[in-house]
């Protein structure tokens, strides 16, 4: 067997890894994580680490489930692939599609399967254009997120995203996307009563709507809480707005449910938690739990009627839409969740429990804001509470409290200087304790070595 230093030295050689700075990986050597099981993970030293992102928001009923192992070994053993093009069907993946029906907000009665968030989200883009087309409105292109949004890696759904310095990698955007700012309160607004700033931030879509032209906007796309975008929750009236604009101007609203769905905002989906009537939602993550890649799209009658009836071929698919061994792990995870009450554990339990034992941070001197929802919250910190001065450059600080975290046992995000925690659905209050102590402890040792 190798040795780290032999595992780190081939990682080097030949791993180019996604999402990483490769100078800094290059300096100090990636860590080999060779087990997991119920919320830890453990490197190839045999050192212990509490995984409070749940993976990359996504292992919610936790590492080290033998049913899923068990539900995949007996669909990989019965029929380990087939496809659903032309004319061809399995029965994980019909299952699969009217259980998530069920589950869905009312109306989002018809799935379409891709592998990854990001196909997921490109097949939208596809899906809510070729819907127009067939209505007779090939103008309505347009498709507007927001500053910050995360949507995928790939380029057109990076496209629909807002991040800018992926925008700059790859020759910047595709036409026909545009952005608004975020609803992001404490950064724009911190003095304004909230709901009044929930009220303006959605009048930017209105703003955009009238300098694109009504006519030519095909949807509006966000997440119910900004994720990789900073953990913004929405501001009271935010969404309510944001509906009502889309319906004056007959706009499709897209909702991304990568993250926020199956549990993690306290209720199924973070559409119920906000009141949100989608047309169409995005869902990836949590559906198999991370155990298997596996995304899906829901769309209503108005979306499926159209496509069905008056489309023909949709042109579109992925050899693995709706892989019958991942399908299997997703109905799984669905019994799971289910079984163990883990939407409810959320909403009752434990995420009010992370609120609380987080508020108290707001006393440090970093921390300027703590937020969140459910079972995922961001503590954003700040230079100077009184100037309301943020760090520059943006991020440097946020990633040396990360690194903090993680030299000391924790994986605990950073976007910007936004340190966010989005742990599995079934951590424990001691394990809840100890993650918090642990980001109080990095806060402290990011402030100490802060440049004077
Ligand atoms: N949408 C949201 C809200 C996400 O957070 C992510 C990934 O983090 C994606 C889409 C992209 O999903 P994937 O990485 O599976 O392509």
């Amino acid at each position: 067997d190798r040795t780290t230093d032999a595992w780190r030295h081939l990682d080097a050689a030949h791993h180019l890894h996604p999402f990483t700075d490769y100078k800094a990986l290059a300096a100090e050597g990636s860590r080999i994580i060779v087990r997991a099981d119920g919320c830890s993970l453990w490197d190839s030293e045999g050192t212990e680490i509490l995984d409070g992102m749940a993976g990359l928001w996504c292992v919610n009923v936790g590492y080290g489930r033998d049913e899923l192992v068990q539900a995949a070994a007996r669909q990989m053993s019965e029929l380990p692939y087939y496809n659903l093009f032309f004319k061809t069907a399995t029965r994980p993946a019909i299952e699969l599609a009217s259980r998530l029906a069920d589950l869905a907000p009312p109306g989002l009665d018809h799935a379409f399967f891709a592998n990854s968030g990001s196909e997921a989200n490109d097949t939208i883009i596809r899906m809510v254009r070729q819907y127009w087309a067939l209505e007779g409105h090939p103008e309505r292109r347009v498709i507007i997120g927001r500053q910050n949004g995360y949507h995928g890696s790939t380029v057109a759904a990076a496209s629909m995203g807002g991040m800018s310095a992926m925008h700059k990698q790859g020759g910047g955007t595709l036409p026909d996307f545009h952005h608004i700012r975020e609803p992001h309160h404490f950064k724009y607004a911190q003095d304004q009563d909230p709901e009044a700033f929930g009220r303006e931030a959605a009048g930017w879509l209105e703003e955009a709507i009238q300098a694109i032209g009504p006519e030519r906007v095909a949807a509006f796309v966000g997440e119910p809480v900004q994720g990789a975008g900073g953990l913004i929750v929405p501001p009271p009236g935010y969404w309510a707005e944001i509906q009502r604009i889309c319906s004056k101007h007959d706009i499709l609203l897209i909702v991304d449910e990568v993250i926020c769905g199956f549990g993690r905002t306290g209720q199924w989906f973070g559409s119920q938690t906000f009141d949100i009537r989608p047309d169409i939602m995005t869902l990836a993550k949590g559906l198999s739990s991370g155990y298997l890649p596996i995304a899906a799209v829901m769309v209503g009658q108005r979306i499926g009627r159209t496509l069905v009836e008056k489309g023909g071929e949709f042109v579109h698919g992925f050899t693995y839409s709706g892989h019958p061994t991942a399908c299997a792990v997703a109905l799984e995870t669905l019994s799971i969740m289910e079984r163990e009450r883990l939407v409810e554990r959320v909403r009752d339990d434990v995420g009010p429990y992370l609120m609380e034992r987080l508020g108290a941070l707001r006393e440090h001197p970093l921390v300027g804001e703590v937020r969140g929802v459910g079972l995922m919250a961001g503590v954003e910190l700040i230079r100077d509470k009184t100037a309301h001065a943020f760090f520059s450059p943006v991020g440097k600080v946020g990633t040396r409290c990360r690194d903090h975290c993680f030299n000391n046992n924790v994986i605990i995000r950073a976007v910007a200087d936004t340190m966010v925690l989005s742990p599995p659905l079934v951590i424990t209050p001691a394990q809840i304790d100890h993650m918090v102590d642990t980001l109080t402890r990095s806060l402290d040792q990011t402030e100490q070595d802060l440049p004077t």
